[in-house]
């Protein structure tokens, strides 16, 4: 039994099964409870990690109430182990490669920052040969049949760990709704082709798939594709995310930039609307008609909208999103478009009254904003 607090403080990373939609009536899978947390130790630092399990609420669905998980949840670490599969595959490799004994493994794994005692490491270094050892023995058959029967199919995902460059990467392949490693095998190259001999006797066992996960690694999306074309293919999200945010968050924050520069004249047409207010507020107090009145006090009242945008417009500068989720640039960009909108719409409402430059100046920028694309 591991200690809970063995491990200490670690962020929360919270993982949402990679089908949004059940693969079976394609409804939007709703959030149904916790499927398990557990902190867990990588070679990166140790994750507190939830898997949040989601279900098919659709009641005439054959399959509802089934539960999915994420697969990239499942790839973290084994069951009952506390240990990520990467630290896993490095104690295999220390022990075949280097013969190391038990005791050295577990000085090993400290000082790469995996606190670990020499009983753990003895217990990882079995856990190794067990996930080796991995075959399509009756127990597997047993649990992809039942699997099938309450689930309608199995999920199949695969992932690769190498938990040193340029050594060979373990990949493991497992069913998601069970999680049972059905095949792990280290491989040198890990091509395409070679990948397809761990896919193929199980895809002969005649279960139905009916969906894939792995990470975007191409020789395993080539291995799936071309053996089983037609079955849904999703990526973890985490992974993906990871991989695709950089490039995206760089575009994004040059994005930023730009439209910050755009509204940089901001301070001086606040000024000039300073300025009308005063000038309207003088004329309502210097009015000698009911009708001056009337229309100082509708300048008033311009000014005060003018203000209002103003201040929208200033909000937009202090937008700061959640990259990658949710990018500031984007998120400015959009918002600008819809006071921009809003503005064409308040001088329409005034008709011929809306100074024609001002018009020509919102159209220039509608013509800019297509530039930044
Ligand atoms: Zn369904």
């Amino acid at each position: 039994m591991l200690l809970k607090n063995r491990l200490g403080d670690a962020p929360k990373v919270y993982f949402k099964p990679e089908f949004q939609n059940c693969p079976h009536c394609e409804r939007k899978l709703q959030r149904s409870h916790t499927a398990w947390h557990k902190k867990i130790s990588t070679l990166d630092g140790v994750i507190d990690a939830w898997s949040m399990a989601y279900t098919c609420k659709n009641p005439d669905c054959p399959h509802a109430g089934t539960s999915y998980k994420s697969a990239e949840a499942e790839m973290l670490s084994m069951k009952h182990s506390s240990y990520g599969y990467d630290v896993l595959c490095l104690v295999g490799e220390l022990r075949f490669k280097r013969h190391m004994m038990v005791k050295e493994l577990a000085d090993a794994l400290n000082e790469r920052g995996v606190k670990t005692s020499e009983r753990h490491a003895q217990n990882l270094y079995e856990r190794y040969q067990v996930l080796l050892a991995a075959s399509l023995d009756d127990h597997v058959r047993k649990v992809l049949a039942e699997t099938t029967e309450q689930n309608g199919g199995i999920i199949l995902s695969m992932d690769g760990v190498q938990p040193e460059k340029g050594n060979e990467t373990l990949y493991v392949l497992r069913e998601v709704f069970s999680g049972t490693v059905l095949a792990a095998q280290n491989m040198k190259s890990g091509t395409a082709a070679e990948l397809q001999t761990l896919i193929k006797p199980i895809i002969e066992l005649g279960f139905p798939i009916v969906g894939i996960v792995s990470d975007g690694q191409h020789s395993i999306r080539l291995a799936f594709e071309d053996l089983l074309p037609d079955v849904p293919y999703q990526y973890c999200q985490y992974h993906y995310l990871k991989d695709i945010a950089k490039p995206v968050v760089d575009a994004d924050r040059k994005l930023k930039t730009e439209l910050k520069k755009s509204l940089r004249g901001i301070r001086d047409i606040e000024r000039k609307i300073e300025k009308a207010e005063s000038r309207a507020k003088e004329n309502v107090n210097a009015a000698a008609s009911a009708s001056e009145h009337e229309q100082a006090t509708a300048q008033m009242a311009e000014a005060g909208i003018a203000k209002k945008y103003i201040a929208a417009t200033r909000a937009l500068l202090l937008e700061d999103g959640d990259p990658p989720l949710e990018l500031p640039g984007m998120l400015i960009y959009e918002r600008a478009q819809a006071i921009q909108a809003s503005l064409i719409r308040c001088l329409d409402k005034k008709g011929a009254l809306a100074p024609r430059r001002f018009r020509q100046n919102i159209q220039q920028n509608r013509t800019d904003d297509l530039h930044l694309r």
